[in-house]
């Protein structure tokens, strides 16, 4: 066997150990990592009650009135929440629920700006609050990014590639979305037809993606509503009335109440 093949076949065998020191592609169903597009998380179950999960969810319906001048039913009602639950798996009574960090709503026109999708700009207003000097936190840049990785990200809806890819840049250890894709998709919304676990699980090398829980459908009979009526024929969400093309709050709503209580 002539030596420059042997060198090369070494060489080859180093450079593909090195590769896998950094991940191997969970996507391809010709590598032996290869798990069918599952990630870890999926093994685990919940440790939280539904009725917390149903709170937070609330709480990020909730968020689309909040940001966007009182109107329950935004045209795009994609809105976020970003909460530590870690007090809540130590168990402390008071802190159950865990603690609200920020909230977020989709801002793209209001602002003018195609990324504010609902989780980036939750995502964009947690860092301002985790970093503000004058805020309660008072991180540095470092110490608030990895701060995100204790944190739960819940949204309306599921997230887009775009967003996808933002949480499992942020490291968040828990995502939960309501409405799915193919729901939306179901309501003639445009999308980019890509589910976040395929995201999640193309993600490879020092990611936190394998480690994020994903929950999905998370109280989607709640938000499902407020993506039906903007393309496909549908009602206006409750506590919301038509006006000319749009659904608008009603002038005798309780939707804001009601969805504030547990
Ligand atoms: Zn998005």
């Amino acid at each position: 066997m002539p030596l420059s093949f042997i060198v090369w076949a070494l060489l080859l065998l180093r450079l593909s150990c090195s590769a896998e020191s950094y991940g191997c592609d969970l996507y391809d169903p010709s590598n032996p990592c290869y798990t069918g597009g599952r990630v870890d998380s999926d093994l685990s179950p919940d440790p939280l009650p539904f009725s917390t999960r149903a709170y937070w969810m609330r709480r990020a319906i909730g968020a689309l009135a909040d940001i966007n001048e009182g109107s329950p039913c935004p045209f795009a009602a994609f809105g976020a929440v970003i909460v530590n639950h870690t007090a809540s798996e130590i168990g402390t009574a008071e802190s159950q629920l865990g603690q609200e960090v920020c909230i977020g709503a989709n801002s793209m026109a209001r602002d003018g700006n195609p990324t504010l999708h609902g989780e980036i700009a939750a995502i964009n207003n947690c860092s301002r609050i985790l970093t503000d000097p004058d805020g309660p936190y008072k991180l540095s840049g470092p110490e608030a990014l990895s701060a995100l990785g204790d944190l739960s990200l819940y949204t309306t809806a599921e997230a887009c590639p775009m967003c996808s890819s933002a949480i499992i840049y942020g490291g968040f250890r828990e995502y939960i979305f309501s409405t799915s894709i193919p729901t939306l998709r179901s309501y003639d919304w445009p999308q980019i037809v890509i589910r976040s676990r395929e995201i999640f699980s193309r993600s490879v090398g020092r990611l936190s993606a394998h480690r994020t829980r994903i929950l999905g459908e998370v109280l989607a009979n709640e938000t499902e509503e407020l993506f039906r009526w903007q393309f496909a024929d549908g009602d206006c969400p409750r506590g919301c009335e038509k006006e000319g093309s749009g659904c608008v709050k009603s002038k005798n709503s309780d939707a804001g109440t009601r969805r504030d209580e547990l």
